[in-house]
C-alpha cells in the first residue's frame, strides 16, 4: 500500500489547548478572594462568565483580533477628511462581549453613582478573567467606566451621557453619541513634551457660546473610535479638563484629526493615535483650572484596573503552565511530577496566589470607600503601591511562564507570547512606576490616616515572619527625609505585607509561606529559588489549578 510521505510521524506528548474550561471554577484563590471580599452572592454569574470567557470560541477572538490590527483610514479615495479606525470584527465581538457583561458600567447606578455592594469586586473579578482572553479591548472598557468618576465634577454632561454608557449594549456605528445604543470614551492627556507632567500641556482651549474650542495635540490617545475623550486643555484659568465628542453638537464630524496610530510592543488588538485637534469643539468637565482635580478621579480608577488586568496575565500564564506540564513528559515523567517544575510552579502559584488577594481586597476597599473613612485611606494609600508593584512584576512572571512551555511558549500561536509583550504597558501608563512610589509619598502626607492603615496591616500581619521588621522599615523609610530615595524599596514592601495581610485573610497557610519567602528573606530573582515543604508545594497547585 503506498505509504502517505508526509506521514512522518505521530503528533504525540503535546498538550491538549487549554479552552473550553470555566475561568472562575477552576481557580480557588480567585473564588475565595471574591467570597472573602464579599461577593460570594456572585458566584454562579461570575462561573457563567468563567465558562464563557474560557470557551475556545473567545479565544479564537482574542486570537483573531490581535492577529489583524485596527487600522486608520484618514481620507478617503476622493481625499475628504474620514479619521476612522477599522477594526477586525473579532474586536467589536469581544467589546460587545465585555459590554453585554457590564464590564464598563456595573459600578455605576443609572444616575452615576457607585452601585454599592460588592459591585467593584464582582466587576473586577470579570476584568480579571477577561483580560486573561484579550486585553486590548479592555482600554476602552476600562476608560469608559473611569470616566463616570470624572463626569461627576459636571453634574449636566453626567446626566446627559449617563442614559447612554449605562446601557449594555456596544453599538460601534461612527455617529453621534446621543443617537447610539451605547457609547466608550477614552482620555487625552499626554503630549509629546510631557506625559506624567501634564502641567506642561500645551492644548489651548477658548470660550465660545456654551462651549470650548480646542487646538492642540496628544501623543497617545488610545482607543480612537471612542464617542467622546476627556482631554486636558489649557484655559484661561489653567490646565482644565472637557468633554471632546466625536461630533459637534450639529452632528457634524468634530475637528479630531488623527496622524498616525502607534505601532506597539503589545496591546496590539487596541489603536493608540496620534492626534491633533483644530478648534474641536468640547465641553467643560469641573471648573477651569481644576483639570488635574478632575480627570484624577477617573485616573484612580485605570490604575486599579491595570493591577486587575496584570493579575488576570499572571493568572493565565500560570493556568498555561500547569496544565503544560501536567500533560507533557519528560524523561518518562510528567513535567508537573519533577521536583524542579514543582518548586517553580508552587512558587508561581504562591505569587499569583497573593496578587489576587491583594487586588480583591483592593476593591473591597473601592466597594466601601463612599461609607468607611478607613476603607477610603486604604484605597488612597494602596493603590499607588499595588499598581507599581503587581503591574511590574507580570513580564518577568510571564517569561517564566513561557518558559514552563518550552519552545512552545515563545512562538505566536499560543497565547502566552502575547501576554508577554502585553505585560509591560500596565506599569508604564497610567502612572509609570517612579510616579507610583511618589503618589504613595503624597498619601504618606496624610499622617494619622497613614499610619491608621499601616496599623491595621501590621495587626493583621501580626506573627507572620518577617512581618514586624517589615512595618518597622516602612515607617522608618517614609520618615526619612530622603524618602524619595529609597521610595521603590518602601513602596515594595508595603505592597508585600499587604499582599501577606490580604492572603492571610483568604488562606492563612499561604500567607505564612508568602511572608516567610518575600518578608523574612528577599526572594530570589528566580521563581522557585524557594526552600517549600512537598506537602505545601501541593498545596499551592491543587488550588492553583483542580
Ligand atoms: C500603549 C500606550 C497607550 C497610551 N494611551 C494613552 C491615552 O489613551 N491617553 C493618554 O493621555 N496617555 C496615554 N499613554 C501615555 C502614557 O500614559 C504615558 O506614556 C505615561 O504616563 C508616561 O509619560 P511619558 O511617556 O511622557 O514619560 P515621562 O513622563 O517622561 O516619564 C519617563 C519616566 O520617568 C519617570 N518619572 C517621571 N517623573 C519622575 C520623577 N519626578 N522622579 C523620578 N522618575 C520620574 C517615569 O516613571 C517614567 O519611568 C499611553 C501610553 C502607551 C504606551
Amino acid at each position: 500500500m503506498a505509504q502517505n510521505s508526509s506521514a512522518t510521524h505521530e503528533v504525540l506528548n503535546q498538550s491538549p489547548p487549554f479552552e473550553d474550561v470555566d475561568l472562575f471554577a477552576l481557580d480557588r484563590p480567585l473564588v475565595d478572594a471574591v467570597a472573602v471580599n464579599g461577593g460570594a452572592a456572585a458566584e454562579q454569574e461570575l462561573s457563567r462568565f468563567g465558562q464563557h470567557w474560557g470557551s475556545a470560541a473567545m479565544a479564537t477572538r482574542g486570537r483573531l483580533a490581535n492577529e489583524n490590527t485596527p487600522r486608520l483610514r484618514t481620507f478617503d479615495a476622493r481625499g475628504n477628511r474620514r479619521d476612522e479606525v477599522e477594526f477586525h470584527p473579532a474586536y467589536h465581538e469581544l467589546m460587545a462581549h465585555s459590554a453585554h457583561a457590564g464590564i464598563h458600567n456595573s459600578t455605576w447606578n443609572a444616575q452615576g453613582k457607585p452601585a454599592g455592594g460588592a459591585a467593584e469586586l464582582v466587576r473586577a473579578a470579570k476584568f480579571y478573567m477577561a483580560a486573561q482572553v484579550e486585553t486590548g479591548h479592555l482600554c476602552p472598557i476600562t476608560m469608559t467606566r473611569a470616566s463616570v468618576a470624572a463626569l461627576a465634577a459636571q453634574p449636566d454632561v453626567l446626566a446627559s451621557t449617563m442614559p447612554v454608557i449605562a446601557t449594555r449594549s456596544y453599538d460601534p456605528a461612527f455617529a453621534p453619541w446621543w443617537t447610539k445604543r451605547g457609547m466608550t470614551l477614552g482620555m487625552g492627556m499626554t503630549e509629546k513634551q510631557g506625559g506624567t507632567d501634564v502641567r506642561s500641556n500645551m492644548t489651548r482651549a477658548t470660550r465660545d457660546g456654551d462651549g470650548y474650542r480646542i487646538t492642540g495635540h496628544k501623543w497617545f490617545m488610545s482607543a480612537p473610535m471612542c464617542d467622546a475623550f476627556l482631554v486636558l486643555a489649557q484655559a484661561d484659568q489653567g490646565l482644565s479638563c472637557f468633554f471632546m465628542p466625536r461630533f459637534a453638537p450639529d452632528g457634524s464630524v468634530n475637528a479630531i484629526h488623527f496622524q498616525r496610530l502607534k505601532d506597539k510592543l503589545g496591546n496590539r488588538s487596541n489603536a493608540s493615535s496620534e492626534v491633533e485637534f483644530e478648534n474641536a469643539y468640547a465641553m467643560p468637565v469641573g471648573d477651569e483650572g481644576k483639570g488635574i482635580r478632575t480627570i484624577i478621579q477617573m485616573v484612580q480608577l485605570t490604575r486599579q484596573d491595570c493591577a486587575i488586568a496584570s493579575v488576570g496575565l499572571m493568572r493565565s500564564g500560570l493556568a498555561h503552565a500547569l496544565h503544560h506540564a501536567r500533560h507533557r513528559s519528560v524523561f518518562q515523567k510528567h513535567l508537573a511530577d519533577q521536583p524542579l517544575m514543582q518548586a517553580v510552579l508552587s512558587d508561581m502559584a504562591l505569587h499569583v496566589e497573593a496578587s489576587v488577594a491583594l487586588v480583591m481586597r483592593l476593591c473591597r476597599s473601592f466597594d466601601r470607600a463612599p461609607d468607611q473613612a478607613s476603607e477610603a485611606a486604604f484605597m488612597r494609600l494602596l493603590t499607588p503601591a499595588i499598581k507599581y508593584w503587581v503591574c511590574k512584576s507580570a513580564p518577568g512572571f510571564l517569561y517564566e511562564a513561557m518558559e514552563c512551555l518550552g519552545g512552545n511558549g515563545y512562538v505566536e500561536e499560543g497565547i502566552l507570547a502575547r501576554h508577554y509583550r502585553e505585560s509591560p504597558v500596565n506599569a508604564i501608563w497610567e502612572g509609570s512606576g517612579n510616579v507610583m512610589c511618589l503618589d504613595v509619598l503624597r498619601a504618606l502626607s496624610r499622617e494619622a490616616e497613614a499610619a491608621a492603615v499601616l496599623q491595621e496591616l501590621a495587626d493583621e500581619v501580626s506573627g507572620l515572619p518577617g512581618a514586624r521588621e517589615a512595618v518597622a522599615f516602612i515607617g522608618q523609610a517614609f520618615r526619612r527625609p530622603d524618602s524619595e530615595r529609597v521610595a521603590r524599596l518602601a513602596v515594595e514592601r508595603l505592597a508585600l505585607l499587604s499582599a501577606t495581610a490580604a492572603l492571610n485573610g483568604v488562606m492563612p497557610r499561604h500567607a505564612e509561606l508568602f511572608a516567610a519567602t518575600r518578608l523574612a528573606g528577599n526572594h530570589a530573582g528566580m521563581y522557585g529559588a524557594v526552600d517549600l515543604a512537598n506537602s505545601d508545594i501541593s498545596g499551592l497547585l491543587a488550588r492553583a489549578l483542580p
